[in-house]
């Protein structure tokens, strides 16, 4: 009967194989205690200073244990390095345990939520976040191995399980690409919900997607690349596809691919990646037809980047090739190659072709890239839920899963990076909410005495960016509707204009101020509660537009290719109204996601980045500290020290427990609040353990529960 508190800080070591079980003593626990850290910031003795915070991370990161909890929040390094800590092994290890009776790791956490959602029948959320290579898409497919591997299950079920995986794969490929930050970068935002039947199993799932960065479709910043599956499908495809596609077999060929100058990362294998995409394909029922027509549109945006044109005497385009042409999409060619030089204007009853400069026939070639490309993943991502629907229509919970691409700053910084920005600024706004906010309001609520904990508030920046009338959105998608001279510059004036005395953002007039530098035309900064960025305006009308030609779409739809068919359905675009902008769309689209999760019990992974090399085992701690600093983390341990990890609301408490007290059993007969006191005094609660509130008993600590819980699973 060893001491839980001990067990707890050998067991990380015992798993090593470093301290036999049977032998643990006191004072190993505390050599133990000493070379592994602390696994729970809340038992930090220090927990107030920064150093000593950063100093449990980094001792433990040397270790190789990554993960660290405060409270139930978890924390992840990335180690950059495979570490053996994801077997089957593992897994059977954290199933069905007490949270905080295993060293911390994401399977523990994943474990803790799937109990949670099965004994009190909730719906439950992980969010996962950080920056841009910090670990949160590894983090989200431990999470979702764990569940495939350790729910319950029955044949149907393993039809759902494999098709749940194996949609990772597929949305990878589509939707991430190799930037400067991280070699497998989310270029979408992703929420799956899986959902459980009462039992347990996993019985569907649903997947939401997030404003895909099209432009790297056309355009990739050097040392980056486009999308994989271009690559996988060059590299890897078999010889008859690549045939029938008319695709040579070397990425050098297509000027969508060589942009970037790298279209061989060490890291990757995409021949290898293609046999796993085209197993997963099959594995979410993708028969040869679809993957025929699929395929069919990733060449046709390849041999697209290959249409060039030269300037006529008069400046106007020609298409100095139609070879490319020939295998686009299923279209006549002379019929796209109009629609690639000329723009239908309708001028009352008749209609005017007007020649394109070469500029212009470049950006209708790139928009209509962009166009075919965006769409078809839009496709791809209903394709896959149908195939993880549940038909049956029984009680379900669900888990959320949240992997949204992280914040980041580049050495150029555009329209994309705006957006992914104010996506970050939004999910630490939630977080904020519902930790640190919350959970001091409802102490106020609840009557607890409470010593308020000050925190940093990125609201602000939130409304800079998404208020209505006044926000950075609003007077972009002002521009975007101006008739007439608007454009880039015009918009930065107008930002200029009406944000210039913001606190949190910086113009070229304040800035040269203060640096006394004359700072080119054309950028503004935005102090992020992740630090700041210089975003280059020079794009953000068009990428805000997003216009497609309506010959363009008129000749798309002469596409014989279903998916292209279903893509571009007739019917839109019949109607006056203009569409909503970009911004506005994906603003929205958060805003519709917060309320998704808002309704949900909420579950925290901090991902953070180790150090900006992608090295194994290095631990910049500058980098990290930085991380911590605007995560909110100490502010949130301060919150969790001070507070109570778990409450319950009287009824439910007394309900649970009421049978290890003769006072309350089997009917406690006056107010549920008294019957809690009674039931608590008798379980021996110390003072100091927990308090009663208005409404809801809150416990301290963790163990205190646990103890509770233990005795309860005993006398049942
Ligand atoms: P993010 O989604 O936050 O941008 P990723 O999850 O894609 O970052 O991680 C970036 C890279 O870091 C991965 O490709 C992998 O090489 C490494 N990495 C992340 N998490 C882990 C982990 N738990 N163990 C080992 N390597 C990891
Ligand atoms: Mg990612």
């Amino acid at each position: 009967n060893i001491n839980r508190g001990l067990c707890v800080l050998c067991l990380s070591d015992w798993q090593k194989g470093k301290v036999k079980l049977g032998h643990l003593d006191l004072e190993g626990a505390l050599i133990a205690r000493d070379r592994v850290g602390i696994q729970d910031f809340v038992l930090l003795d220090a927990h107030n200073s920064e150093t000593a915070f950063l100093d449990n991370l980094k001792k433990r990161f040397t270790e190789d244990l990554i993960y660290t909890y405060i409270g139930t929040l978890l924390i992840s390094v990335n180690p950059y390095k495979e570490l053996d800590i994801y077997t089957k092994k593992q897994m059977d290890l954290y199933m069905g345990v007490n949270f905080f009776e295993l060293p911390p790791h994401i399977y523990a956490l994943a474990d803790n939520v799937y109990h949670t959602m099965l004994s009190e029948a909730n719906n439950n959320f992980i969010l996962i976040s950080g920056e841009s290579g910090a670990g949160k898409t590894e983090a989200s497919k431990k999470i979702l191995q764990y569940y495939a591997v350790s729910c319950p299950s029955s044949t149907l079920m393993d039809t759902v399980r494999d098709r749940m995986l194996m949609s990772n794969p597929v949305l990878e490929a589509f939707g991430n690409a190799k930037t400067m930050k991280n070699d497998n970068s989310s270029r979408f935002g992703k929420y799956m919900d899986i959902q459980f039947d009462c039992q347990g199993d996993a019985v569907g799932g649903h997947i939401l997607s997030y404003l895909l960065e099209k432009s790297r479709v056309v355009h990739q910043n050097h040392g980056e690349r486009n999308f994989h599956i271009f690559y996988q499908l060059v590299e890897g495809g078999e010889e008859d596809l690549l045939r029938h596609l008319g695709l040579e077999k070397d990425t050098k060929h297509y000027s969508y691919l060589v942009q970037g100058e790298c279209s061989n990362v060490s890291s990757i294998n995409d021949k290898d990646d293609w046999k796993t995409v085209k197993n997963a394909l099959s594995v979410i029922d993708f028969d040869a037809n679809d993957i025929e027509h699929l395929f069919g549109i990733i060449a046709s945006v390849l041999h697209l980047g290959n249409v060039h044109f030269d300037g006529d005497t008069k400046g106007y385009a020609t298409l100095n090739t139609n070879a490319a042409l020939r295998w686009l999409l299923e279209i006549h060619v002379l019929v796209l190659h109009e629609a690639l030089t000329f723009r239908k204007i309708e001028a009352k009853s008749e209609e005017v072709l007007s020649p394109f400069t070469v500029d212009h026939a470049i950006y209708a070639r790139d928009a209509l890239a962009k166009a075919i490309y965006g769409r078809a993943f839009t496709w791809l991502v209903n394709r896959i839920n149908e195939s993880l629907e549940n038909r049956d229509s029984k009680r379900k919970t669900v888990i959320g899963l949240l992997d949204i691409y992280g914040f980041e700053v580049f050495s150029v910084n555009s329209f994309e990076q705006f957006c992914i920005n104010y996506c970050n600024e939004k999910l630490q706004q939630l977080f904020i909410q519902l930790t640190l906010k919350a959970e001091q309001e409802e102490y106020e609520a609840e009557g607890i005495g409470w010593e308020p904990v000050q925190f940093f508030n990125n609201k602000i920046i939130c409304d800079l960016v998404e208020e209505k009338h006044r926000g950075i959105i609003s007077v972009l998608d002002e521009e975007c509707m101006r008739p007439g001279d608007a454009t880039d510059l015009t918009f930065l004036d107008k930002l200029e204009e009406k944000m210039g005395n913001h606190p949190h953002f910086v113009t070229h007039k304040l800035a040269n101020k203060k640096t006394r530098k004359s700072l080119e035309r054309g950028d503004f900064r935005l102090l992020h509660y992740a630090g700041e960025v210089t975003y280059c305006v020079v794009g953000f009308i068009d990428k805000n537009n997003d216009l497609l030609y309506k010959n363009i779409k008129d000749v798309i739809r002469m596409s014989k290719n279903p998916i292209i068919q279903q893509c571009f359905p007739a019917t839109e675009g019949d109607s006056r109204r203009r569409p909503e902008t970009v911004a506005t769309q994906f603003k929205n689209s958060l805003l519709r996601l917060t309320e998704i999760l808002t309704a949900k019990e909420a579950w925290y992974v901090r991902c953070l980045k180790s150090n900006d090399n992608k090295q194994p085992g290095k631990f910049d701690e500058v980098l990290v500290r930085h991380q911590v600093k605007y995560l909110g983390l100490m502010e949130h341990l301060r919150v969790r020290r001070a507070g109570f990890a778990y409450r319950r609301r009287y009824e439910v408490f007394l309900k649970r427990y009421k049978a290890l007290c003769p006072a309350t059993w089997p009917h406690w007969k006056g107010v549920p609040a008294d019957g809690v006191e009674k039931l608590v005094q008798h379980l021996g609660y110390q003072p100091d353990e927990y308090k009663m509130g208005k409404t809801k008993i809150f416990i301290r600590y963790a163990r205190t529960l646990f103890a509770t819980e233990d005795a309860f699973e005993m006398c049942k």
